[in-house]
């Protein structure tokens, strides 16, 4: 299946000369859904992945699947103040400000082999973060899987860079 073209783009959102990916045309879509799940796991089958964590919001629809294609738990990574249980976090340079990411305490450790699962990569700036938080644990993180990378911006390479494998279905 085609999935770049079940992937639509809304010119200036959110803010003018902004061209967004938007995934909810591709989940809308049940075998597009279903084969984009399949095609991140594939890759993954074989490696020892433990847990899949996910980066809010779009990574939960995708890692929640691939956590089940796997059979392995999921772990959510959100936005300060979401998480309910004791959290760790880890602040992130945007283009305007900083935000911070956040995790459960103890929700993987030492031991453990996590895979992260994110929509899209543009600058890497948000996984970047997610992979240094993740690595604070003491697991182990080697590999991620997007739908979408943005090549322009470089984020791929460097996600690389710290010694993360890039798994993407479409540029
Ligand atoms: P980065 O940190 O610059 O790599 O931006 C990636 C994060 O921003 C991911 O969590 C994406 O979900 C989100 N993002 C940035 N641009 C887009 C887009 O065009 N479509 C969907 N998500 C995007």
């Amino acid at each position: 299946m085609d999935l770049k073209s079940l992937i639509r783009t809304i010119p200036d959102y959110p803010k003018a000369g902004v061209m967004f990916r938007d995934i909810t045309s591709l989940i809308e879509h049940p075998e597009g859904f279903k084969e984009s799940v399949q095609k991140l796991a594939d890759p993954f089958r074989d490696q020892g992945i433990t847990h899949v964590a996910g980066i809010e919001a779009r990574g939960f629809i995708f890692g929640a699947g691939l956590a089940i294609e796997l059979g392995v738990g999921f772990i959510p990574i959100r936005k300060a103040g979401k998480l309910p249980g004791e959290t760790i976090g880890q602040n992130y340079a945007l283009e305007y400000g900083v935000d911070t990411i956040e995790m459960h305490a103890g929700a993987v450790k030492a031991g453990d082999h996590v895979l992260l699962v994110d929509d899209l990569v543009a600058t890497g700036g948000t996984a970047i973060a997610a992979i240094s938080l993740i690595r604070r644990t003491g697991a182990t993180l080697n590999h991620s899987a997007f739908v979408i990378d943005l090549p322009d911006l470089g984020g791929a390479e460097k996600i690389r860079a710290q010694d993360v494998e890039t798994h993407f279905l479409v540029e």
